[in-house]
């Protein structure tokens, strides 16, 4: 099979049945060998319904059903699992990515060899003080976090090897960071391709303001996790010593001060508690970063590798 295509959904049920028609109109022209996988994530509305019509007319529209409202991610990671598609293309079932982009985006994975395709929007259609401002920002510092050098990292419109999919895990809501995710597990020729943006048809978004900052957190996590789960006493033991021995010279020199200076008023110098809190602080960094370690230890993914290639 050419082409999976995913489409993560909550209450959608206006736009199924276009968009669907849309997208099995631009791949039928192009002759690729295809499957659309409707997540459907606990929708409340018709949704289902309209997909499982969609299903019995066309058998290459597949569904899978949530039993309530997982999240974007989640619905993301259920299509990939299913994906059997060689090029695996995710867009958002609301009608603001347009399917006429399918055709160069798998064009770009299967001949320019990308492992990742990432939409650019770069002609919004959304409200620009709530959406379009502190998404710039976002995808600032997202950018400066992850070294990889792409505009709009929330797209929903992106395209990927099914290698990349099949070894990538998205929970939370880290299918901002899908990216970042493949850039770990080694798949590095990340592009971008400026796509249509269209403004959203039906319903309304289904992120509110929470968004940017869940964003922001996730993506602390993400950079993280990514440098020093499996090595924490690095981050941990490195800033904790520093701050044990900072703390340790301020006493050593309060000590002596008060051995040799008469009258020294010990407890009535801020570098007293300074020294004091540094210390204890030290110690903790010290001791989370020992606890992280002995927690590593047992995960059951300490020793599990992504294997490329092997020969025997
Ligand atoms: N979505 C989902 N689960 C959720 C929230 C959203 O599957 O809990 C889907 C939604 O139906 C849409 C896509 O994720 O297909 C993007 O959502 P939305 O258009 O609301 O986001 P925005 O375009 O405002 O960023
Ligand atoms: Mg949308």
């Amino acid at each position: 099979m050419d082409i999976s295509i995913v489409i993560p959904l909550f209450n959608e049920e206006e736009s199924l049945t276009e968009l669907s028609e849309w997208i099995v109109r631009v791949v039928t022209q192009h002759q690729l060998n295809y499957e659309i996988i409707f997540v459907d994530d606990g929708s409340t509305d018709e949704s289902w319904k309209i997909i499982e019509k969609l299903h019995q007319v066309n058998n290459n529209i597949k569904g899978i059903k949530f039993q309530r409202n997982y999240g974007k991610s989640a619905a993301l990671n259920e299509g990939f699992r299913a994906a059997k598609g060689n090029v695996v293309i995710t867009m958002d079932a609301d009608m603001q990515d347009s399917p006429d982009e399918i055709p160069e985006l798998y064009k770009m994975i299967t001949e320019e060899n990308f492992d990742i395709v990432s939409g650019w929007k770069k002609k919004r259609f959304d409200n620009t003080f709530t959406k379009n401002f502190p998404s710039k920002i976002f995808n600032a510092a997202a950018r400066w976090s992850s070294g990889i050098y792409l505009h709009d990292f929330n797209c929903g419109l992106k395209a990927y090897k099914n290698k990349v999919v099949k070894s990538i895990e998205v929970y939370g809501e880290m299918h901002r960071y899908i990216p970042v995710i493949a850039k770990w597990s080694g798949f590095r020729k990340i592009g971008e391709k400026v796509v249509e943006h269209r403004a959203r048809k039906y319903g309304k978004t289904k992120f509110g303001w929470e968004r940017f900052i869940n964003g922001f957190l996730d993506l602390a996590t993400i950079s993280f996790v990514s440098r020093f789960s499996k090595k924490p006493m690095h981050f941990f033991g490195l800033y904790g010593t520093l701050c044990f021995l900072i703390g340790l010279c301020m006493s050593l020199y309060l000590i002596i001060a008060k051995l040799t200076v008469t009258n020294f008023a010990l407890t009535n110098r801020p570098a007293f508690y300074i020294a004091l809190t540094v210390m204890i602080i030290g110690m903790q960094l010290f001791l989370t970063g020992f606890i992280a370690e002995l927690i590593g230890r047992n995960a059951p993914e300490r020793n599990s590798y992504l294997i490329e290639n092997r020969l025997d």
